[in-house]
């Protein structure tokens, strides 16, 4: 058992001064505790119990942390301003006479980083993990057992690049003497020599493991753009993964929302009761307003109003309250577009319903055609991005540019495709935006929003309310004034969409769209193999919900597949199209390519089981 760390924290984090009010980097905060702390509290949590610190740069700040934690010793490099991190780590050749774990001092890492070096069975080990893309990454390149080969900044050195470093390093005492053997003379030459270089010429002697970890939530912190990622995301993240009890028993959810959530967004709904009136509340929901908006316009111009309700809430909201006595169209390829057409209906909206196949890529021609003769100006045109009857996906940046040149007010029900499918409302010229918290933002179902330019919303005055809780313009100018929702919001959906929207900037947007992709993928090539067909052509397709053929077997039933599905932990979904007999399966939520094939799996022993025996049924 390991009982001994080294954390490397002489640097002069130069980068970062201003930031840091001239401390060491280690004594960033957040929460208004230094990051150092976190790092020491999580090795003696992990039965370290002897800890060097390699200090320079205001080495006072780290030796007063010895009242607080005995178990401290710091070791000064007094040359930590012409040396390199290998010079503070071999002053430390006299004082380490094991086996050790080797740290950086800024990072922000979860206990579970320290657990997989502990408990490892090798015993040089470097954790590396996927990429961050922070743009000061150290990259790994190993051989085909794992071990170390290269590892710099400049990947033109590489000759593969396997994972990044992470910064944390397990390393025997025979290990550290070699290193230290071998880097003697060459430190005399080159003083600014880092550790990892060092390391890297240790392995070429010794086997060093790399041990790649690809779900390990950690910054490094060496700028302010890394400041920025770990205050926003990763200190959020690490907190809220490390005060999850328990894990709860998964469910797949293949239906297109509500989606699977992490078991750190269900947590967060776990918390002290609060009025939703009180400051602090609406500061949350102030901070959901601008993270919504930022992932679509800029917050400058553009902003989100939130409900309390379903998806359907903001449709009805923004069709309900924007449109005075002017002309609006509103394409139907779908049920979600006959939806709006039947909310126009009871507001008794003056409408015009361009119905297009469900399955064939909307005539913009015609459309122009149906515009450029009504005898009526058209104000506005409603449209639904991804039609989650059939998975067809709309093209919404067309049907922009049409409004543009015939100015009129674009309205898109971007329900299912807002925080998957890349969105710019400004390029897209789009007016009014509707979503909701629980499909791709992975959050749980009860709040809906609309975003629209400040300018628009405040426009909406003029036109005479047709409803109370939906009104788009009060509750606006209410949360505006207020930073408060005018009726009693869904408070722990709101804590749970915090948390959502902290998960969809730690992913982000293009790569949760690449792994729902990857699961389309999956199910596409999967019912293929099995005989099934659906309906979207591929071009056409969002690759975020599929609407299949069913089988054409006499004892087919939905409803017992669902049932069949069911017992196994999936959640399938009906078809929503009057003639064709067809079931749903999105890929949205907390799920991967390999639950997909899962579900492959048991669906080629469902059709079998339907071509014959029954026995396929049991397992
Ligand atoms: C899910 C969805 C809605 C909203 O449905 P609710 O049941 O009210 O949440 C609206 N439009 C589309 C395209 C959807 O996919």
């Amino acid at each position: 058992m390991i009982k001994t760390a080294v954390i490397l924290a002489a640097g002069m984090g130069k980068r970062i001064r201003d930031k840091s009010g001239d401390r060491p980097k280690g004594f960033l905060t957040f929460d208004e505790k230094p990051m150092v702390q976190y790092s020491i509290e999580k090795l003696l949590n992990a039965g370290v119990t002897k800890i060097f610190i390699g200090t320079g740069y205001k080495s006072e700040m780290y030796e007063e942390l010895k009242k607080q934690y005995p178990q401290i010793e710091c070791v000064y490099n007094e040359k930590y301003e012409t040396t390199g991190s290998m010079y503070t780590l071999y002053l430390l050749k006299n004082y380490i006479h094991e086996d050790f774990l080797l740290l950086e001092s800024d990072l922000l890492y979860e206990k579970s980083a320290l657990n997989i070096l502990l408990t490892h069975k090798m015993q040089d080990v470097i954790l590396a993990s996927k990429f961050t893309n922070n743009g000061d990454e150290v990259f790994v390149e190993i051989s085909s057992t794992n071990s170390l080969v290269n590892m710099t900044k400049n990947k033109e050195e590489l000759e593969n690049i396997a994972a990044e470093l992470v910064g944390i390093t397990k390393l025997t005492y025979s290990t550290f003497q070699q290193l230290c053997i071998k880097v003697k003379g060459m430190l005399q030459k080159q003083q600014l020599m880092d550790y990892e270089a060092a390391l890297v010429e240790i392995a070429r002697q010794k086997e060093i493991y790399v041990e790649i970890c690809h779900d390990l939530v950690w910054c490094e912190v060496d700028d302010e753009h890394h400041l920025k990622w770990a205050v926003d995301v990763i200190y959020p993240m690490i907190k809220a993964r490390e005060h999850v009890p328990r894990m709860i028993e998964r469910t797949i959810l293949l239906n297109p929302g509500p989606a699977t959530t992490t078991d750190t967004v269900k947590y967060a709904q776990v918390v002290s009761d609060i009025c939703p009136r009180e400051e602090e509340f609406g500061q949350i929901l102030e901070w959901i307003s601008n993270e919504l908006t930022k992932l679509v316009a800029d917050p400058k111009y553009y902003t989100s109003v939130l409900f309390g309700g379903s998806g359907t809430a903001a449709v009805e909201a923004i069709i309900s309250s924007i449109v005075g006595n002017e002309k609006i169209i509103i394409i139907n390829n779908g049920a979600y577009g006959e939806r709006m057409c039947k909310i126009a209906n009871v507001y008794e909206l003056d409408y015009i319903e361009y119905k297009s196949p469900a399955t064939d890529k909307i005539n913009l021609i015609n459309l122009e055609q149906l515009i450029s003769h009504s005898d009526e100006k058209i104000a506005h045109l409603a449209v639904v991005h991804c039609e989650t009857t059939t998975g067809m996906l709309n093209p919404i940046k067309e049907i922009g540019d049409l409004c543009k040149k015939y100015e009129i007010n674009l309205i898109v029900d971007a329900m299912s495709s807002f925080a998957a499918i890349p969105i710019d409302m400004k390029e897209m010229n789009i007016g009014y935006l509707a979503a909701s918290s629980n499909k791709n933002l992975q959050g749980m179902a009860g709040v809906s929003f609309i975003i629209a330019e400040y300018q628009r919303l405040h426009n909406c005055k003029k036109i005479k309310p047709r409803n109370l809780y939906l009104h788009l313009y009060d509750q606006f100018e209410y949360f505006q004034r207020t930073q408060q929702m005018r009726f009693t919001p869904p408070v722990q959906t709101i804590y749970a969409l915090k948390q959502a929207i902290i998960e969809t900037k730690y992913e982000g947007i293009s790569r949760r769209y690449d792994r729902y992709s990857k699961s389309w993928e999956t199910l596409i090539n999967g019912i293929e193999k099995l005989g099934l067909t659906h309906l979207v052509h591929k071009n056409h397709h969002s690759k975020i919900i599929t609407s299949i053929i069913e089988p054409n077997y006499p004892n087919y039933d939905f409803y017992q597949m669902h049932d069949y599905f069911a017992s196994k932990g999936f959640t399938i979904y009906p078809g929503k199209l009057d003639k064709l007999g067809t079931f749903r399966i999105a890929n949205i939520g907390n799920i991967t390519y390999k639950d997909m094939e899962q579900f492959i799996d048991l669906l080629d022993l469902y059709i079998k089981g339907l071509q014959g025996g029954e026995e396929y049924f049991i397992s």
